[in-house]
């Protein structure tokens, strides 16, 4: 069943109930336009669709199109054919008896970085990441005075679907849910919550409200970010403001999630700028191009094994066959470190790495230059085609509000830093930086933009 639907709390309850029938879902983010869903839907040929009404015509033409049985209508105000045709049923039901290795959804990757993969993931995916989550991030029994979420994420991702929502179900924990992030209605309404959870943009926003800080944050307990890297400085400020240190944790669509930073101080302190250790039961390495295991604190290939990681990418044996190693693991595509400690750091997504003049260059090394220098608010930078070089650095700058940070002064003061083939070639300072929905930088998008710069 693929549904795309804004969110609302009978959109949550038509994913359990997917669920308890046995059947597959298949989430879709409310931005996808015609082509896309033609690609989905194409692809994934789910057997009912359900999108909001007011986009019932050209859904269920695609829908239709592409042989789907039945295309019914959910909508934000409880309205819609789904719950019309649902009312006569009756209230009880006996739920489906599924198999760990039982297919439960599929997800389609973000794409930043090439046509969208569909993960296959199954009931035993995702109960054995719910159970390891409750218990570390230490899930408080509702005897035990309960915890209260603030779900502010979308449910078409795997951060508000399934860290989210599966962590205050499984835990039988309240939520106050919000149909979209906004910052001044949370801030009111933290003091009656325990938990959070948003990715680093939305910390970001938090921030900007004058009435966020240790007062509103006083019955909080944990605050989690992720899906995108969280800057230090919004962990630094963040833990100023309101007296917590934002535990981060990384996962993807494929694996759930796979590390976190510790939740209880014996376990060690929560370290900004990187995503922790890995979680139980799962195995992370960080392997060389060559497959051959890399020594601590060098930077390689993230691989991963557990009960959490995907079953394949739908419809694509090949592809899947790609992603996994000879013995079994993950091939993830994202590229990073394990320190002495054990803690694990994200250095940027393979397919982000620049070769310039046959060196690898780290985007996240340079970004997090970049960003200490004054009037830079957060950077991107990128490779783009050089005929000399094969691909040139170019470095994209989002100026603090107020500052003026020149394009030329930032490139010196790197030079001083770094090795010089490091050093951007050019830099470009804007308002604002490409992002999807989940808050991550496309830059695949200034790639694009920026292609011709060096007449490569
Ligand atoms: P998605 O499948 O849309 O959840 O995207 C997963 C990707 O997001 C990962 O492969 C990482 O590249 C990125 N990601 C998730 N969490 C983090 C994090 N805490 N820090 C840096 N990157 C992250």
């Amino acid at each position: 069943m693929a549904v795309q639907t804004e969110k609302s709390v009978e959109g949550l309850l038509l994913y359990l109930a997917v669920l308890r029938a046995g059947y597959v879902y298949l989430p879709l983010n409310t931005a996808y336009r015609a082509a896309e869903i033609d690609y989905f839907i194409g692809n994934a040929e789910p057997s009912v669709v359900v999108c909001s009404g007011r986009n019932f015509g050209w859904v269920s033409k695609i829908a239709f199109q592409a042989g789907t049985a039945h295309v019914f209508t959910l909508n934000e105000d409880r309205t819609g054919t789904l719950l019309d045709r649902a009312a006569p049923q009756p209230d009880t039901h006996q739920p489906a008896q599924k198999w760990a290795d039982d297919l439960a959804a599929i997800l389609y990757t973000s794409g930043t970085t090439g046509r969208s993969k569909g993960a296959m993931l199954t009931h035993g995916n995702m109960l054995s990441n719910a159970r390891t989550l409750k218990d570390y991030w230490g899930w408080r029994s509702p005897e035990d005075g309960g915890d209260v979420l603030i779900h502010v994420l979308p449910i078409f991702h795997v951060h508000g679907l399934f860290v989210a929502s599966h962590g205050a179900l499984i835990n039988g924990s309240k939520m106050i849910w919000f149909a979209k992030f906004d910052s001044a209605a949370v801030v009111k309404r933290l003091p009656e919550a325990t938990v959070f959870m948003g990715v680093p943009t939305l910390y970001v926003r938090l921030l900007g409200e004058a009435g966020f800080g240790r007062e509103a944050c006083r019955n909080m307990r944990l605050f989690i970010a992720g899906s995108a890297p969280l800057l230090i400085e919004t962990f630094n400020e963040f833990r100023e403001r309101s007296g917590h240190a934002i535990l981060e944790r990384y996962g993807m669509s494929e694996t759930v999630m796979l590390t976190s930073n510790p939740y209880h101080a014996k376990d060690g302190e929560r370290r900004g700028g990187t995503v922790g250790f890995p979680l139980p039961g799962v195995g992370l390495r960080v392997s060389d191009d060559k497959g051959a295991p890399c020594p601590t604190g060098e930077i390689g290939g993230i691989e991963v094994k557990g009960p959490n990681v995907f079953k394949g990418y739908w419809r694509m044996p090949e592809k899947t066959k790609e992603e996994f190693t000879a013995d079994g693991w993950f091939k993830t595509g994202d590229v990073g470190k394990i320190d002495e400690r054990g803690y694990v750091t994200i250095v940027g997504r393979s397919k982000d790495l620049i070769i310039t003049g046959g060196y690898n260059v780290y985007p996240a090394e340079i970004e997090g230059y970049l960003n200490e220098m004054d009037g830079v608010a957060e950077s991107a930078v990128i490779g783009v085609p050089h005929p000399d070089f094969g691909e040139g650095v170019v470095a994209v700058v989002v100026a603090k509000p107020g500052a003026k940070p020149e394009a030329a002064a930032l490139i010196a003061a790197l030079k001083g830093k770094i090795a010089n083939f490091k050093v951007p070639k050019h830099c470009f300072v804007v308002d604002a930086l490409p992002r999807n929905t989940m808050g991550k930088v496309q830059k695949n998008l200034l790639r694009e933009q920026h292609k011709g710069l060096f007449g490569g």
